[in-house]
């Protein structure tokens, strides 16, 4: 099932690329150029559309605010009326309540009491802060020194009629929601969710539940794969686990293609594996595996199963997690509308660890950043860095990312590190 309003080229027109050692950059540029956001849209009641994608501009049907109104409690005064450096006394002839304005006009020597939100009576043009004044009966003396316009909103200051309030693209998050709702618009535009379905390949995986019989392991990727689409808000079908067999492979690729629009799996693309995975893949769409140069993660397979885009992501559960965030991520936000996708928080910080690194490769280590009682921040590596340690994955909060000419890393260096999912 797929609405994607770009039809699909063919990958073999990507000819500028060696799959054998593929950089990171390269292989994300050659992903997006396959990729169109989906284009069914639907309109959902403002609080149900938390967390979708906009899919149509917001214009403001109104002025907001409304009307010029005070910003504090206080005194709503004709500016020519007060001295710059004398007090003077001004008579009150009412009060102005947000919600309930002062019917008359402000005259030459009168003022209006008024509060925090309150329409400015016609006539006034300065609020003076109820701090300001002496209050006596039906008076008030003002000293000298205020501005002319303080502490007023200007009908209009925040949005103008016709003005877009929000453009297509943008996630709704609570501020968006709030906007819209003050705005007076009930129901909005928003893309349907993407559906991406998953599964696990190997015959050494067990679901929790099952005992492992000797040489068998539980299969994580599925958690951690279900746990990462489910954070970014996409429709998740979880397919189980598929055994190294091609005919149980090819109704499960077919399958997952026929519901889904994005299909990914884990292992069985490294080599060996993936000359009976490619067979397979080549046979029922069109496939590239690729070899990036990075660390962890190095095999990785992307491509078209019919309509649905297909990642196949290597089986150690440290690099399932690396490259779904330097690839997948990305990709899936693109195509669920989000415009411009935003990149995961990337920054420089020192390193207090030292790293081992050969260069050739990007490497993703895990790391923790962390501030210490001075208020500065900086990372540290988590441990050991295997591939199949999940371990280190769940005591990081970033990655330190290594380019591909770095070499070790001294203590005390600078480092880019990019924050994960969650964390901020
Ligand atoms: P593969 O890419 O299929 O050769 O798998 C590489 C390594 O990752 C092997 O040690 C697998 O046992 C392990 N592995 C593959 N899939 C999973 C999974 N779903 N959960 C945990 N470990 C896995
Ligand atoms: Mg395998």
């Amino acid at each position: 099932m797929n609405d994607q309003s770009k039809p699909p080229r063919q990958l073999s027109c990507a000819d500028d690329y060696d799959p054998n050692s593929m950089a990171v950059d390269k292989a994300r540029e050659v992903i997006g150029r396959f990729l169109a956001p989906i284009a069914t849209v639907e309109r959902l009641h403002v609080r149900a559309a938390l967390g979708r994608v906009l899919a149509e501009d917001v214009i403001s049907p109104l002025s907001v605010p409304a009307h010029d109104n005070s910003a504090m409690d206080g005194y709503a005064v004709r500016f020519a009326d007060l001295k710059t450096d004398a007090k003077v006394t001004l008579k009150v002839i009412g009060t102005a309540f947000a919600g309930a304005p002062f019917a008359g006009a402000v005259k030459p020597g009168e003022c209006v009491r008024i509060m925090t939100g309150a329409v400015v009576p016609e006539g006034a043009d300065t609020i003076v802060m109820q701090e300001h004044v002496e209050a006596k009966a039906d008076q008030v003396v003002i000293d000298g020194g205020h501005r002319k316009g303080q502490h007023l909103r200007r009908a209009g200051e925040d949005l103008a009629v016709g003005q877009v309030a929000l453009k297509r693209g943008v996630a709704l998050r609570p501020a968006e929601i709030g906007l819209i709702a003050s705005l007076g618009i009930a129901e909005v535009a928003v893309y349907r969710k993407l559906r991406v379905a998953f599964f696990s390949t190997g015959d050494e995986l067990v679901s929790i539940g099952t005992a492992p019989r000797e040489g068998q392991i539980y299969d994580s990727n599925r958690y951690t794969i279900y746990g990462m689409l489910t954070r970014l808000g996409f429709e998740v079908i979880d397919m189980g686990v598929v055994r190294d067999d091609p005919e149980l492979l090819e109704e499960a690729f077919s399958e997952a293609a026929a519901t889904a629009d994005v299909v990914i799996t884990s292992g069985g693309v490294s080599v060996g594996e993936a000359d009976f995975v490619k067979d397979l893949l080549n046979k029922l769409g069109e496939v590239v595996f690729w070899k990036i140069a990075m660390k962890p993660g190095r095999p990785l397979a992307y491509g078209k199963i019919g309509n649905a885009h297909f990642f196949g992501l290597p089986g150690n559960p440290v690099s399932v997690m690396v490259t779904f965030y330097q690839f997948v991520r990305d990709a899936l936000l693109l195509l669920s509308g989000r415009n411009p996708v935003p990149p995961l928080p990337t920054f420089k910080v020192p390193c207090v660890s030292t790293l081992k690194k050969a260069p050739g490769r990007t490497e993703f280590q895990r790391g923790v950043l962390e501030r210490d009682s001075h208020g500065t921040w900086s990372v540290r590596v988590t441990g050991e860095q295997g591939s199949g340690i999940l371990r280190s994955m769940a005591e990081a909060n970033c990655f330190i990312i290594l380019p591909t000419d770095q070499g070790n890393v001294a203590a005390g260096t600078l480092v880019d590190v990019q924050v994960m999912e969650g964390v901020v």
